[in-house]
């Protein structure tokens, strides 16, 4: 059993620190934002100010994955998230069965339990905070590591962090659990330890976002899939906890043409011009502005350089380790799938040193982490590509079977039940989509029933138009 530190106490990382003190780790939580979690949905929502967190305040839907590991796991953290209003839902039941076909036992996995970022995020704190073995210190920034004599040489040991209010604090293992900001290479750096491998890119989209409340008790029902790519720009439709809901508009950061949807009456018109999402206004809206956020980054890091570990007694997990486009909402489901493989790699080396523990959590990380991460960015490199030779006036051709494949399937899904659930079951971080297309036959059925993709009717207004709105 070891002392471990988390640094931040984020969506994942406070789960990740029940994970580890269930198995009887004693975990402290060290987070920069003073302020504790409030106690009801309503102050969560207007009054907790989480300035660690850009997005705190944007969209969010929490997926399959997500909502598989905390019932499985964690189901305090369910009983807390349903309590605090929120949703429990199978968007895949919601569709009509001669579409979708007879239910079967395993589309339970597609549920999801969801809700606005700051209810979830205040369920899963107030569970925390009674956690044994868990203790959550907030306002207490990290601003550095603490190195000791090495657990194998010529590999330097991480023993701890310094605070910037707490002093020093001593532990077996470090988790950098603090986000997509996350100071890591300056820590090392700022210690005279060697760099971790980096990539790091703008993912290139802007969000513009904007939550609402059902004004009848009616929630609006959901015309088409929860991200629709439109051309130039996509959409995005998330139900969350208490009647609320959130409507998104993503575009390419670079497309200076639609900033203007930075404006509620702009953002309103453009959504009411598309005919599958118009009706997710018919609500009230909940803030007073439209809520943006560019500059988002695709960052990947491996504290294994040339095969070794960078340093020892220090991995990083969630965000801290990975992050990108977050259109596709797999960011918490992935980190929470990574907090479960950093609790089972600590069970499996217990025993063995420091070195084996961050060697093996790398292997792990690699295997059934990772590819969701290379995925997404994949996804997301094609997707911007494409929005840029649209706004140029031109098809995007980019001569990748596995991207023309992916169009297919998303176009073949309601002609095929079995496609359906592969491709729900990618999108929701349960099984790769690499899987479903390899078995035989799979992806001849894909081209066959999708192949027309590029033929279909984009449900949104020409770009004229879309570019007439934003400019007002
Ligand atoms: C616009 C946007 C929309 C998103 N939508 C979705 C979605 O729909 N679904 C989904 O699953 N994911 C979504 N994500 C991703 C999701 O928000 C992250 O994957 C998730 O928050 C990661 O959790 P985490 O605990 O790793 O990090 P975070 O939640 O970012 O928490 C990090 C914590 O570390 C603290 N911290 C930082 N530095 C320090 C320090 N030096 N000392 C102490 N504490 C520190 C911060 O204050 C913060 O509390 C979205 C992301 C963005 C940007």
């Amino acid at each position: 059993m070891a002392d471990v530190v988390i640094v931040g106490a984020g969506v994942v990382g406070l789960g990740t620190a029940m994970l580890l003190a269930k198995d009887g780790h004693l975990v402290t939580v060290l987070e920069r934002d003073p302020a504790p979690p409030p106690d009801g949905f309503d102050d969560a929502w207007e009054s907790w100010e989480r300035r660690g967190v850009n997005q705190f305040r944007l969209p969010h839907a929490f997926l399959g994955r997500y909502r598989a590991v905390v019932d499985a796991e964690l189901p305090q953290v369910s009983e807390a998230v349903e309590a605090a209003g929120g949703l429990r839902a199978n968007p895949l039941l919601a569709i009509p069965e001669e579409l979708r076909g007879p239910e079967r036992p395993e589309d339970h996995d597609l549920e999801m339990l969801t809700g606005r970022r700051p209810v979830v995020e205040m369920a899963m704190a107030s569970v925390a905070e009674t956690t044994p073995g868990v203790t959550v210190r907030r306002g207490v920034a990290v601003e550095g590591l603490l190195t000791g004599p090495e657990a194998r040489k010529g590999t330097p040991h991480i023993v701890g962090v310094r605070t910037g209010t707490g002093g020093d604090l001593h532990a077996d293992l470090v988790v950098d659990m603090s986000g997509r900001r996350s100071p890591l290479s300056r820590w090392l750096a700022d210690a005279g330890l060697p760099p971790v491998h980096e990539e790091i890119e703008d993912s290139g989209f802007t969000y513009y976002g904007r939550h609402y409340r059902s004004a009848d008790g009616s929630e609006p029902f959901a015309l088409g899939p929860a991200l629709q790519p439109l051309g130039t720009i996509s959409s995005l439709t998330l139900a969350a906890d208490n009647k609320t809901w959130s409507v998104v508009i993503t575009t390419s950061a670079k497309d200076k043409e639609l900033h203007g949807l930075r404006e509620v009456d702009r953002f309103e018109k453009l959504v009411r011009s598309l005919p599958l999402v118009a009706h997710w206004l018919d609500g009230e809206p909940i803030e007073d502005r439209v809520v943006s956020i560019t500059k988002i980054e695709d960052r990947w890091r491996s504290l294994l350089v040339d095969g070794q570990p960078v340093v020892t007694g220090l991995v990083a997990v969630g965000d801290a380790w990975a992050c990108s486009n977050p259109s596709f909402g797999r960011g918490a489901s992935i980190g929470m799938l990574h907090g479960l493989v950093l609790r089972d790699t600590l069970r499996e080396t217990e025993n063995e040193d420091p070195f084996a523990l961050v060697s093996t959590f790398h292997t792990a990380t690699t295997d059934a982490v990772a590819p969701w991460f290379f995925w997404t960015r994949f996804e997301d490199r094609h997707r911007l590509a494409e929005i840029d030779s649209l706004i140029a006036g031109r098809h995007y051709e980019p001569a990748d079977r596995r991207w023309e494949l992916e169009q297919a399937l998303a176009n073949a899904v309601m002609k095929d039940p079995d496609l359906l659930r592969a491709f729900f079951r990618a999108a929701f971080v349960l099984d790769p989509l690499d899987e479903a297309l390899a078995a035989p036959g799979v992806s001849e059925r894909v081209m066959e029933l999708g192949a027309d993709w590029r033929d279909e009717p984009v449900p949104a207004p020409p770009r004229e138009e879309l570019v007439a709105i934003a400019n007002g």
